[in-house]
């Protein structure tokens, strides 16, 4: 039965997917909503939202149906408001029907409820049991319907209808579920299909970052990493908890936007909806610490806008050991996360380093150094990597020494918010040497006095010596 799943501010959440599997029967789902809610045909599809005519039951009570090229909705929410809703679902579709590369054949049906008491007795008749025990809940749920076909097993038709309330996310949750339903006759296990079903309800036009309720942010930042083997439990039932669903859509949205896991991700994520027999493990099995290291790191940093495909791990580079008179040189983008110096170094040994160019820690700010500005954004810092673990940050700069915090592979990035890489730019040339052999580092051509990264307070500070090195963690 449907559960009802509400986040602790009150606002819902869709909990639920049914499908049935119907044997030998086809259920023309379509054909009938359209039948009995009142003639569509001929609608105006250019425009993305049309509202055809209303059946006579419906005029007094404000419930009205529309069609736009991929939805037939019946609602009470007002024309504006639902011209708001189809825009938002048509959005939606375009990404998902992208993101598969799979057109969808038929409309979907809903029924997006706004206040229940608004609806006729002999509209609501028309609501399957479930659909309209969710919508009492403030919820939503799919009904979905595959025929499968007694020769081959394979399923020849599909059919689903979303009952949903009209909040925000629901509409959308659910209708990724139909999509699902109609386009590959399965959503997948309940891991990959919530997963899925929410990075829908906040797949906007936004971008790659993570945009999701203020809530769901909240309780992610605070808690312990679920475990990954939890998270995709196939005896795992659907509508079981809000929290259980914030960690399927981290899952889901990491593997879809890391690029490191994204090239595998759609493909299991079709073999899972084609019923072919893949799964989380046989895909990822050989690659579980680095998707293990890259999931927690993910949540350390988890944010409104923090980009997983800016901050994925470079599994590729090769290290080696930063010893004898000859630098290593390497190229620190401004927009990525950690990036790999290519030298493994010793706790036990000092490091010569000196930086060249200047990099930038918003579209319009000014350019810093290695140095960065007087508020540390733009500094130069690096982490040293052993074992999948991490050493606190420590500040490098233009030009100095230092020692690493433990032995391992030397990594380096552009100090700004993790949620805010996006909008950097530029590169810096770093160059790495063991203090004491061969020729003392080049100093960098000019070393210029840090500047306010905010060209909005463009304070005059005085200058500054160029950096020492430090040990101290970065904030
Ligand atoms: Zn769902």
């Amino acid at each position: 039965m449907p559960v009802r799943l509400t986040l602790p501010f009150g606002r819902p959440i869709c909990p639920l997917f049914l499908a049935l599997l119907v044997l030998g029967v086809v259920v023309p789902r379509q054909a009938e909503a359209q039948k009995k809610t009142g003639e569509t045909k001929g609608a105006d599809t250019k425009s993305s939202v049309s509202k055809s005519k209303r059946p006579r039951d419906f005029a007094p009570t404000g419930v009205a149906e529309y069609q736009s090229p991929n939805f037939f909705v019946v609602t009470d929410l007002s024309p504006d408001e639902t011209k708001d809703l189809l825009k938002r679902l048509e959005n939606m579709l375009g990404l998902i029907e992208k993101y598969y590369d799979h057109k969808l054949r038929a409309p979907i049906s809903m029924y997006v409820v706004k206040d229940l008491k608004a609806w006729p007795q002999n509209v609501l008749a028309r609501f399957e049991g479930a659909g309209l025990q969710s919508i009492r809940d403030g919820a939503g749920v799919t009904m979905g319907r595959s025929q499968i076909s007694r020769s081959t097993g394979e399923i020849v038709n599909s059919a689903a209808t979303v009952y949903a309330v009209a909040d925000r996310g629901t509409p959308q949750h659910e209708a990724v579920h139909a999509y699902c339903q109609l386009s590959f006759g399965r959503v997948g296990p309940t891991w990959y299909a919530e997963g899925m079903a929410e990075i829908g309800q906040y797949w906007t036009e936004k971008g790659l970052g993570v945009h999701c309720h203020d809530v769901v942010l909240k309780y992610l930042q605070r808690s312990e990493p679920k475990e990954l083997i939890e998270i995709v439990d196939t005896t795992d039932q659907t509508g079981d908890s809000w929290e259980n669903y914030a960690w399927r859509w981290v899952l889901c949205h990491m593997l879809a936007n890391n690029p490191n896991y994204a090239p595998r991700f759609k493909p299991l994520g079709l073999g899972m909806l084609k019923g072919q027999d893949v799964s989380f493990e046989s895909v990822y099995g050989s690659m579980a610490k680095e998707i293990q290291f890259e999931y927690s790191f993910f949540l350390q940093h988890i944010d409104q806008g923090f980009r997983a495909d800016l901050c994925a791990w470079d599994w590729s580079s090769k290290f080696a050991a930063c010893k004898g008179p000859v630098p290593m040189t390497v190229k620190i983008d401004a927009m990525r996360g950690w990036q790999p110096s290519r030298a493994i170094v010793s706790a036990d040994e000092e490091y010569d380093f000196s930086v060249s160019g200047t990099w930038k820690t918003t579209t319009s700010g000014t350019p810093v150094n290695a140095d960065g500005a007087t508020d540390g954004n733009g500094k130069l810092e690096g982490v040293i990597f052993d074992d999948y673990t991490l050493s606190e940050p420590f500040e490098l700069g233009t030009y100095g020494t230092f020692k690493a915090p433990k032995s391992g592979n030397l990594m380096l990035r552009c100090r700004d918010k993790w949620n805010e890489l996006a909008d950097n730019n530029g590169k810096l040339q770093v160059k790495l040497k063991q203090t004491g052999k061969g020729n003392p580092l080049p100093k960098p051509e000019k070393i210029t006095a840090p500047v306010d990264s905010n060209p909005k307070s463009p304070k005059t500070k005085s200058p500054t010596k160029s950096s020492e090195p430090s040990a101290k963690p970065a904030e």
